[in-house]
């Protein structure tokens, strides 16, 4: 069925982070990838083209060649939450993670150069929708936001903490602090239950 790329699912605060969280439920027996299947790539580019205006200067994405593109996303994908999520538990960085991301980086980049090498910059030429995520990932490196990435305390997501007090514990206050809300409201009344027979 088609995913329906709604708001909540950018509540990553920046592109490269909304990509990574197509994972749902990552390393739960429950999770699942919604780039399994590849149209949706497409799709989330598109919807990300209007949830990310400010951060991709309102420019249009455009994804290369599907099937073709997908390896390269996926793998740039993975490498984004290989590092960010290390750096968001602070355990220390895996000593490979940054050469990778830099890596799948430097791939996407090329790619968007070499299917559109045009001179005459055009403000409304659509960027390749894997190096626009390249370029997102760049930025939160340069702009040492690693420390203020966070891992959702319900979903698992990674999320770009902007509060002044950096104490955020979910990606979407709406949704998953409400979910924990409701399943501690549950707990609490099924231990009473339990108590009063
Ligand atoms: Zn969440």
């Amino acid at each position: 069925m088609a995913v329906d790329w709604t708001p909540h699912r950018f509540s990553g605060g920046a592109l490269a982070l909304d990509t990574a969280n197509t994972v749902v439920l990552r390393g739960d027996p429950r999770g699942f990838d919604r780039f399994a299947d590849a149209a949706e790539i497409a799709r989330f580019a598109e919807a990300a083209a209007r949830h990310r205006a400010d951060e991709l200067g309102g420019r249009p994405l455009a994804v290369a060649g599907a099937a073709a593109a997908k390896d390269g996303i996926v793998e740039l994908r993975e490498a984004i939450d290989a590092l960010f999520r290390a750096r968001a538990r602070r355990g220390g960085e895996p000593p490979g993670a940054l050469p990778r991301l830099l890596r799948a980086c430097a791939a996407a980049l090329d790619d968007e150069a070499e299917a559109d090498p045009g001179d005459d910059p055009a403000v409304d030429r659509p960027a390749g929708f894997a190096a626009a995520v390249a370029r997102s990932a760049l930025r939160l490196i340069c702009d040492d936001a690693s420390g203020r990435i966070r891992i959702c305390a319900n979903c698992n997501w990674l999320f770009l903490d902007r509060s002044r007090n950096g104490s955020r514990v979910w990606c979407d206050m709406a949704v998953c602090g409400n979910r924990q809300k409701a399943k501690r409201h549950y707990r609490r009344r099924t231990a009473e239950e339990a108590r009063h027979g």
